[in-house]
């Protein structure tokens, strides 16, 4: 089946996903989006406010940063897709638990297996920790490990993993922003040799 067809099943399957607490509060589950002959994955977190509103992937604040981000760049949205680690807002925003994530991920491994991105690209600490854990590398902190590259093997293929803060983190300090447009900027040179 074309990549179309298989993340529009998965998709559907994870707007009725009950596997774990979380769908009891969701407005909406929220599968992921863009273009899928992408060369850049992007994986947040889990949804929120306005996310679990319009059933979307970064479209509140954070995601008004991500867009503002990826322009200065160079990058622009319909270039990459954008998902997150658990596909339901927990309450209040709060953290994503062990048991959601292992859960949840399942999905998101799949994702990556019908999409094969050759850049997956983590924005904060949780995304971090599943997917370089899954690659079987060792991780440290998001201050140490942001803006490196991994390349590495995931599910089966060929993959650069660059770490980056969550884009919220810019909402409450600059350093966080200075250090993110670093890293994009770091993104679009890595593109530009592949393209
Ligand atoms: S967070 Fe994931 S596992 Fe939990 S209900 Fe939503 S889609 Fe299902």
């Amino acid at each position: 089946m074309p990549k179309r067809g298989l993340i529009e099943t998965l998709a559907d399957e994870i707007k009725t996903c009950r596997k774990c607490g979380l769908w009891r509060q969701r407005k909406n589950a929220v599968p992921g989006e863009g273009n899928l002959d992408v060369a850049v994955m992007l994986v947040g977190e889990a949804p929120g406010y306005w996310e679990d509103v319009k059933g979307r992937p970064f479209v509140g604040a954070a995601g008004k940063i991500l867009d503002g981000m990826l322009s200065k760049a160079g990058i622009s949205r319909s270039d990459v897709y954008i998902t997150n680690v658990v596909k339901c807002r927990p309450p209040e925003n709060r953290d994503p638990l062990p048991s959601e994530i292992q859960t949840c991920t399942s999905f998101l491994d799949r994702q990556i297996e019908i999409i094969k991105p050759k850049f997956l690209v983590t924005l904060g600490r949780h995304a971090a920790s599943y997917i370089l854990a899954k690659a079987g590398t060792e991780t440290e902190g998001i201050t140490k490990i942001h803006g490196k590259i991994y390349e590495t093997r995931l599910l089966g293929f060929e993959v650069f993993i660059i770490p980056m803060y969550h884009p919220a983190a810019a909402l409450y300090k600059a350093k966080y922003k200075d250090e993110l447009d670093k890293d994009f900027r770091l993104l679009k040179r890595r593109l530009e040799r592949i393209t």
